[in-house]
């Protein structure tokens, strides 16, 4: 054993840390199948529990949706309101493993969470056409003053890196506080959101990609998608980590 190898084994150099549970692991252990995740560092103990929904959804907001009920293909809500997104993609449900990532990326400051993540969103997103722009679900300066970063934004920003796509995050302003989102029931969310955005002229004629987190009800994407069509985007595609499996 040469001096390299040794102190190289006895550091453990050869060994990477998954980004999920922070236990050693040795990247060429992992299946081939794995591959988009194994670079962004995941043990294969974790790796399955990242699986991505595919689940019978809504087309149009990726509600999840009865397996007995073979006849509809979007969900009542969007029936009666078709929501203003060209397109929708997402990776997985909001629960379990997924879920507590994200708790962890938006709650614990852990950003060492969003290229894992990001990746996710990468690949959930091959059936969305292609963006002029890519931007995060803003945040009023006061809400991001107080908690330092916008988990959104930094998922945004490692989609950038890994697609090399142009991150605009200017192109949208939160112009309102309002209360957060969570603390609301699914009738009161929307008008909550309601003219809390706005967007620059810039946005005319582009394709953008709108990114978030977590999609609920969707009133969020759904405002703020809607003040980009309002000022003249073309196409607006929503694209988020994980969806709730039902309205909260
Ligand atoms: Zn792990
Ligand atoms: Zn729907």
């Amino acid at each position: 054993m040469s001096f390299w190898t040794y102190w190289r084994n006895r550091l453990g150099l050869h060994e990477s840390r998954c980004t999920f549970c922070l236990r050693p692991f040795q990247i060429q252990n992992l299946p081939p199948a794995s591959a988009f995740l194994s670079d962004t560092q995941l043990c294969s103990h974790c790796l399955p529990h990242f699986a991505p929904c595919t689940a019978p959804r809504c087309q149009r907001c990726g509600l999840p949706m009865p397996k007995s009920d073979v006849t509809h293909t979007v969900c009542g809500q969007c029936l009666t309101h078709d929501p203003p997104w060209e397109a929708h993609a997402f990776w997985g449900r909001y629960e379990g493993a997924l879920r507590q990532a994200l708790l962890r990326l938006k709650f614990d400051g852990e950003l060492s969470l969003a290229p894992f993540l990001a990746a996710c969103l990468l690949q959930a997103a091959n059936c969305l056409p292609g963006p002029d722009a890519l931007l995060a679900i803003p945040q009023h300066p006061e809400h991001l003053q107080r908690r330092g970063y916008n988990q959104a934004h930094e998922l945004a920003k490692q989609l950038h890196t890994l697609t090399g796509l142009p991150l605009q995050p200017n192109l949208l302003k939160k112009i309102r506080h309002v209360p957060a989102q969570a603390s609301l029931n699914a009738s009161k969310r929307l008008h909550n959101v309601e003219g809390s955005f706005a967007a620059a002229t810039k946005v005319r004629g582009m394709r953008l990609w709108l990114l978030d987190d977590v999609m609920t009800t969707g009133s969020t994407l759904l405002a703020a998608c809607r003040c980009l069509r309002q000022a003249g985007a073309v196409g607006v595609s929503v694209l988020f980590v994980a969806r709730t499996p039902r309205y909260a």
